[in-house]
């Protein structure tokens, strides 16, 4: 049983985060913002996938204005990602953020980031403090070297640095995330952030790498901080379609028993005696219980000697034989069909359990 830290509980639009809530997965279009069509296309494609939050980089005044139509035709909340511009912050918010990330210290001083302060108060839109590695200040990293694991430090110091500038304006409506590309600086990071702060936090490894580097970067740092009960929000940031960020996500939560989402697939990896082509069958059959809300397991084995029984728990699943197939309901023969009709009969199989 994971034990959560304590946070606060902000509000990003109507979701929280924070407290108790749920544990929310992210993901970052990787579109031009002003092209909206392009942008909403890529975020309908997110909101199927489970995605809780989005967040779009607005480069200019285009990008913000864009954020008017894009928040209309949404679902979910949307958070503009700001570099050093306060009036792209503050037009981000009148055209309908819902959430920025910046770093009050880049925005020119105190007055200009006032400024991003009265917005957000005005239009109850929460900041996200994102600390870098890349972007931490000169004099921090002079007297606290580069972050890294035995000595994170300087990342932490300006994340608190950049806080206590929102805090002076009377503004505590913030989630941090300290971010390094380093796993195992990610991972003491955000344990000792953890213990000097109750602001809710956002967790990340970042530029984590393609599919699989990334995934498991990614799954290690945030799966050790997670199951310590660290973290109330997080993106897994991977060089690829940002719809495989929310599914590493969600099988992340899975994995740790902390939230789930559509049916679980489970997978043999074949050996020997398999006589099919299990992997296009297992693909075929993963990108139809994507489409599926119930929360079920389904497994894809490569045998009928020794499938169902690997597969006992699960609650439907394929075995491949030598011409034939079966189907089986936990553990158990369901259905002998043709090898050829196999796939075919078992998606027909999981649509009728979508349906029931
Ligand atoms: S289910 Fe059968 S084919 Fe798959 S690994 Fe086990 S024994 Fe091999």
């Amino acid at each position: 049983m994971i034990l959560r830290k304590q946070t606060r509980k902000i509000h990003v639009g109507g979701l929280a985060v924070g407290g108790n809530s749920p544990i929310s997965v992210q993901s970052m279009t990787n579109t031009d913002t002003r092209d909206v069509a392009t942008t909403l296309n890529q975020i309908e494609r997110l909101q199927d996938a489970g995605c809780d939050i989005v967040r779009v980089a607005v480069l200019d005044q285009d990008a913000a204005i864009a954020i008017r139509e894009i928040r209309e035709n949404i679902l979910i909340p949307l958070i503009a990602d700001i570099h050093f511009d306060y009036r792209l912050a503050v037009a981000a918010m009148e055209n309908g953020a819902q959430g920025i990330r910046i770093n009050p210290g880049n925005l020119g001083g105190p007055e200009k980031l006032a400024r991003v302060v009265d917005a957000a108060k005005a239009h109850k839109v929460p900041i996200r403090v994102g600390v870098n590695s890349g972007s931490i200040e000169k004099d921090l990293l002079k007297e606290h070297g580069y972050p890294s694991q035995e000595k994170p430090t300087a990342l932490i110091e300006s994340a608190l640095r950049n806080v206590r500038l929102l805090e002076e304006q009377g503004f505590e409506e913030i989630k941090i995330s300290i971010k390094s590309s380093d796993t195992l600086t990610t991972i003491s990071g955000y344990q000792q952030l953890s213990k000097l702060t109750d602001y809710p936090l956002h967790l990340g490894v970042t530029e984590a790498g393609g599919l699989i580097a990334g995934t498991v970067k990614s799954s290690v740092a945030l799966g050790i901080l997670l199951h310590q009960g660290i973290g109330d929000t997080f993106r897994i940031s991977l060089t690829r379609d940002p719809v495989e960020e929310i599914r590493v996500g969600f099988e992340l939560l899975r994995s740790l028993k902390i939230r789930e989402r559509g049916p679980e697939l489970i997978s043999c990896p074949t050996c020997g005696r398999t006589q099919i082509d299990l992997f296009s069958i297992a693909e075929e059959v993963e990108r139809y219980v994507q489409t599926m809300e119930k929360q079920i397991k389904v497994a894809v084995m490569g045998c009928v000697v020794n499938g169902p029984g690997e597969a006992k728990e699960a609650d439907i699943g394929l075995a491949g034989g030598n011409g034939v197939g079966i189907i089986f309901k936990k553990g158990k023969l369901y259905k002998k069909v043709k090898e050829d009709d196999l796939l075919e009969t078992f998606l027909e199989e999981l649509k009728k359990i979508e349906q029931a």
